[in-house]
C-alpha cells in the first residue's frame, strides 16, 4: 500500500501524538476500524500509528497466510463479522460493512464459499487484511499508520509520561498511548509438564506440552507409530489434520473415506469426557439474539459484592438453558410433548422438574446437563472394540442430530449459551464474580461446557474423524484417561476400557491455560517484573497463592499495575486480560457483540488522548526496514 500523509514521526513536529500497538491481529484491526469510525469526529487529526507485530498486520500469528491451507475456522462464514451494525449499542458511528460471507462472496474467493461453510483460515487472513487496509483508508489524511514486521521486547515508562517501545531489532518507538493486544500468551510449562518433559528426554520419548497447534513442529513423529493424545477439542482437530491429509492423505467419498498415505502415525486419542466437541450445527433458527430470564442483567446491575458460581450462578444458568430447551421443544416440536407449556413452565420456574418423563416421553428430547456434560461418565465397556464402536455411533448421532432442525432444541440452548456467556462477562466487569469463580469456573467449567456444546468443530470435522478411525488412523482411548511413564514407554489406560495403550509420544492437545506470572513474552515479562502491570492473585480456601491468573485492567481496558493504579495511557485487551470482553472470538453480526462495544469505547478513549496529548513528547524514530503501508 502506497505511503500518503504527512512524513513519518520522529521529525520533532512537536504535535503528532503516537499510538503503538503491540499485536496486529483481530483486535488491533477491530480498534482501528473504531478509531478510524470516531477519529473526525474526536479531533485528533496528527496521528502517527505504529504497529508491531512479527507476523502481518491483520491475521497476526493465527490467522497468518503461511499455515498449513487445510487448517480451518471454526466459525461459519455468516457468524464472522468486524463491522458494528444496528445491533451494537456504541457511541461511535456505526459503519456498516461484510461479514466474512459477504466478503468472500463479493471476491469470488475459491471454492466458493457458503453461509454455513467454514473457511480456511487463508481465506480469514484476507478478510482481516482487507479490514485493516480499509480502515487505514478511513482515517483522516493527516494520519499515518507504520507496520513494524518484528517483536516489542520491552515497554518503558518515561519520567515525562511517554512510554518507549523497544523493538526485537534495537529500534525504539516514543508513545503517547500504548495498547497492548497481544492475545495469548505463551508460558513456561507448568511443573506437571516440566516433569513430563524432564522423564520423557531420560526416557528418550517426545512429550509436546499444550501449545498452538499449527506452530508445532510434527515431523519427527515417525510414520505408523502410536501417538497418545490427551484432549478432544479443537486443538486435536488441527492436530488431527496436519497428522493425516497433512501427511498426504487424502478424502474419498465427499469426505466419508479416507486413503492413507502411510505417513501417518497411528493417533489415539482420549480426555476426561472421552468424546469428541459436538458437531456444529448445520441448521438456523431464524431468531436474534435471546434474552437470559434467570441469570439477568438486573440481577447482575442490581446490589453489589460477589455472586457465588456454584451456588448462585450455576444454578441460574442451569435453569436458563433448561427452559430454553423446553420452550423450543413445545413451541416447534409440540407433537413430541403431553400437556401445555404453561404449566410445565411454571414447574420448571419452581425448579419441580419430576414431571419431565410425562410430559416429554423420548428421553432423546430431555434435558439433562450432567448427562450431556459427561456422556460415558461411570460407563464400562467389555473391551477396546467395544468402546470404539460405541463412540463411532455416539459421533454418528451427533453428526445427525446436529444437522436435523427436528433437534431445533439443541439451537436453542446454543443461543442461551451465548446469551449466558454475555452475562457472565457483564458480571465479571462490574466485579460480581470473584477472581477465583472466574478462573475456576467461568473460565474452568462453564467455558468448558460452552466450548463443547456451541464451539465444536464443523461437521465435516467429525466425518473426517470417522473416515480416519475406518481407516485405522485414529483410535478412541476413552474417557477420564490416566497417563503414566514406565518401562520406557507412555501408558495409557482408561478406567471404562480394559487395555493398555504404550506409545514412545504424547500430545497434550490442548491451548496453554493462561498464567500471567509464567509468560514467556518479554514485554509482558518486563512490566510485570516492575510491577508496571499485574495479575489477579488467588488463593486456596486455606489462604495458599495458586498459580495462574491473567493480567489486571480496569473497567477502560487501562492496566492495572502491582500498587492497584491504571496506566492513564497504556491500554491492555484480549484473551490474556481479566474480563477482557469478546475474547472468545469473532463478533456474530446482529448480535450486540461485547467485543465491537469494548473496541469502541476504548478507541474513543485512545482519540481523546491523542487529541489531549502534550505536546512535549517527541514522535517515534521509524527504522528504515519497517514497512509503511500509509
Ligand atoms: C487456533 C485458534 C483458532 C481460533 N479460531 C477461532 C474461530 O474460528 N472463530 C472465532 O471466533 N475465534 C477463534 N479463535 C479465537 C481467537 O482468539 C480470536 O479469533 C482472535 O485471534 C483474537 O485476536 P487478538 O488480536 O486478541 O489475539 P491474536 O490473534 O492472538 O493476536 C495477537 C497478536 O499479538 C502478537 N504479539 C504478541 N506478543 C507480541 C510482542 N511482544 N510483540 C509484537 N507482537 C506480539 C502476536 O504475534 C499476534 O499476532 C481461535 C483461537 C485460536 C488460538
Amino acid at each position: 500500500m502506497a505511503a500518503r500523509g504527512r512524513p513519518a514521526a520522529g521529525t520533532g513536529d512537536p504535535v503528532t501524538a503516537t499510538l503503538v500497538f503491540v499485536g496486529g491481529g483481530p483486535r488491533t484491526v477491530s480498534l482501528l476500524e473504531r478509531i478510524a469510525a470516531s477519529a473526525t469526529l474526536l479531533g485528533a487529526d496528527e496521528v502517527v500509528v505504529h504497529v508491531v507485530d512479527p507476523h502481518p498486520a491483520g491475521g497476526g500469528r493465527i490467522w497468518r497466510r503461511a499455515q498449513s491451507p487445510l487448517l480451518w475456522m471454526n466459525s461459519t462464514t455468516e457468524d464472522v463479522t468486524l463491522f458494528t451494525d444496528d445491533s451494537v449499542r456504541c457511541d461511535g458511528p456505526i459503519v456498516p460493512g461484510p461479514t466474512l460471507y459477504e466478503w468472500a462472496s463479493a471476491l469470488q474467493v475459491r471454492p466458493p464459499l457458503e453461509r454455513n461453510d467454514f473457511a480456511s483460515r487463508e481465506v480469514q487472513s484476507g478478510y482481516l487484511r482487507w479490514v485493516l487496509d480499509g480502515a487505514v483508508q478511513a482515517l483522516p489524511d493527516s494520519w499515518r499508520v507504520v507496520e513494524h514486521r518484528q517483536s516489542a521486547v520491552d515497554v518503558l515508562d518515561r519520567d515525562d509520561g511517554a512510554q518507549v517501545v523497544l523493538l526485537a531489532d534495537g529500534d525504539e518507538l516514543v508513545a503517547d498511548v500504548v495498547v497492548l493486544a497481544q492475545g495469548y500468551l505463551e508460558r513456561r510449562p507448568t511443573a506437571a509438564e516440566r516433569s513430563l518433559l524432564d522423564a520423557a528426554a531420560t526416557a528418550g520419548l517426545r512429550y509436546v506440552p499444550p501449545a498452538f497447534t499449527a506452530d508445532l513442529d510434527l515431523s519427527g513423529i515417525p510414520a505408523g507409530e502410536p501417538v497418545l493424545v490427551r484432549g478432544f477439542g479443537l486443538a486435536f482437530v488441527d492436530l488431527m489434520v496436519l497428522l493425516g491429509e497433512g501427511r498426504g492423505g487424502r478424502f474419498v467419498d465427499d469426505g466419508t473415506r479416507y486413503l492413507p498415505s502411510g505417513a501417518e502415525p497411528v493417533i489415539w486419542v482420549g480426555s476426561r469426557r472421552g468424546v469428541p466437541y459436538h458437531a456444529k450445527l448445520g441448521y438456523r433458527r431464524p431468531t436474534g439474539p435471546v434474552a437470559t430470564r434467570s441469570l439477568t442483567t438486573a440481577l447482575i446491575r442490581s446490589g453489589s459484592g460477589v455472586l457465588d458460581f456454584r451456588t448462585v450462578l450455576l444454578p441460574l444458568i442451569a435453569r436458563d438453558l433448561t427452559h430454553a430447551h423446553y420452550r423450543e421443544l413445545f413451541a416447534a416440536h409440540p407433537e413430541r410433548t403431553r400437556g401445555g407449556w404453561a404449566s410445565f413452565e411454571s414447574a420448571l420456574d419452581a425448579g419441580d422438574l419430576s414431571g419431565v418423563p410425562a410430559a416429554v416421553p423420548d428421553p432423546a428430547d430431555r434435558f439433562d446437563l450432567g448427562l450431556i456434560d459427561r456422556p460415558f461418565d461411570g460407563a464400562v465397556f467389555r473391551d477396546r472394540t467395544a468402546w470404539e464402536d460405541v463412540l463411532a455411533d455416539h459421533v454418528r448421532a451427533d453428526l445427525r442430530r446436529r444437522a436435523d432442525p427436528a433437534h431445533s432444541a439443541d439451537s436453542a440452548v446454543f443461543d442461551m449459551l451465548l446469551a449466558v456467556y454475555g452475562m457472565l462477562v457483564e458480571a465479571l466487569l462490574r466485579g460480581r464474580i470473584s477472581a477465583q469463580d472466574r478462573v475456576e469456573h467461568v473460565e474452568g467449567s462453564f467455558l468448558g461446557l460452552f466450548s463443547f456444546l456451541a464451539s465444536g468443530p464443523p461437521p465435516r470435522r467429525l466425518q473426517q474423524l470417522l473416515a480416519l478411525h475406518e481407516a485405522g488412523v485414529v483410535r478412541f482411548l476413552g474417557p477420564d484417561i490416566d497417563i503414566d511413564l514406565c518401562d520406557g514407554s507412555f501408558v495409557a489406560s482408561s478406567p471404562a476400557v480394559p487395555g493398555t495403550v504404550h506409545a514412545r509420544t504424547l500430545i497434550d492437545a490442548h491451548l496453554p491455560r493462561p498464567d500471567v506470572r509464567a509468560a514467556t513474552d518479554p514485554v509482558v515479562r518486563g512490566l510485570f517484573g516492575r510491577g508496571r502491570l499485574a495479575a489477579e492473585q488467588l488463593f486456596t480456601a486455606d489462604g495458599s497463592p495458586l498459580p495462574g491468573g491473567q493480567l489486571l485492567a480496569d473497567a477502560d481496558c487501562r492496566a492495572i499495575a502491582a500498587d492497584g493504579s491504571a496506566h492513564p495511557r497504556r491500554f491492555l485487551l484480549g484473551p490474556s486480560v481479566s474480563g477482557s470482553a469478546g475474547s472468545a472470538g469473532f463478533a456474530r453480526p446482529g448480535h450486540n457483540s461485547p467485543g465491537l462495544r469494548q473496541n469502541d469505547h476504548v478507541a474513543r478513549l485512545l482519540l481523546g488522548l491523542l487529541a489531549d496529548r502534550a505536546p512535549a513528547v517527541a514522535g517515534a524514530v521509524p527504522s528504515p526496514r519497517v514497512k509503511e503501508y500509509r
